[in-house]
């Protein structure tokens, strides 16, 4: 199977779905990961948090913790993903030379910006495709005014401290957040866990999800 898992920067798709991509890439499947932003990062005042060298350098690592060697980082600007005919263009031709069997992508009622905008270009790029699976929102960005409906849960006992591992290749984010952070993405992979029968599990919202026989 050929899977493609969408973010809109460098640490979004590791913490969203990082050990259901590492337990595809250990069955021996495809996997393509794209990310539309530079990802460098500045405070809100200015402050510059993390380089475009640094973003992709910690993006590249953390891809290699999950034996993702497929890679793309777009150029849009981190904060101003645009939803555009740009976008959706960009999306159009990845898809058309990866031909996924399944796409992985945020949420349209995540609240940052970025990752709606990177959902509704996803989701318009996708209009041929039937398999379409939106990751968990994380806070901060998770606290939306549209409750998140988990509907497709995928075992990740066996991945999640591959999973763990790639975040902390992050280490401005991991910085940025401390320990809490990734004690909270193990938590919450152990909650789904819990509540999927599993140790751990990531869990999705299906956009379209084809059953074949
Ligand atoms: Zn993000």
């Amino acid at each position: 199977m050929n899977i493609i898992a969408i973010g809109a920067h460098l640490d979004d798709i590791e913490l969203a779905c990082g050990g259901t991509l590492a337990k595809a890439v250990k069955a021996g499947h495809q996997v393509k990961m794209v990310v539309l932003s530079e990802s460098s990062y500045f405070s809100f005042d200015g402050k510059l948090l993390r380089t475009r060298e640094q973003a992709y350098q910690e993006g590249l690592n953390a891809a290699k913790v999950l034996g993702v060697e497929n890679l793309d980082v777009l150029d849009f600007k981190s904060t101003a993903i645009p939803y555009s005919g740009e976008t959706v263009t960009a999306l159009d031709n990845i898809f058309a030379h990866f031909k996924p069997d399944l796409i992985l992508t945020h949420s349209p009622f995540d609240t940052h910006q970025d990752h709606n905008n990177t959902s509704k270009s996803t989701i318009s790029a996708a209009r041929n495709y039937n398999n379409i699976l939106m990751y968990e929102p994380f806070p901060p960005s998770g606290r939306s005014y549209v409750a998140f409906k988990p509907q497709v849960y995928i075992d990740i006992t066996d991945t999640i401290d591959i999973k763990i591992n790639s975040m902390k290749e992050h280490k401005s984010q991991h910085e940025k957040y401390g320990e809490d952070w990734v004690e909270a993405i193990r938590g919450r992979a152990r909650m789904r866990g819990f509540e999927s029968n599993y140790k751990y599990a990531e869990v999705f919202e299906a956009l379209r999800f084809e059953i074949k026989f």
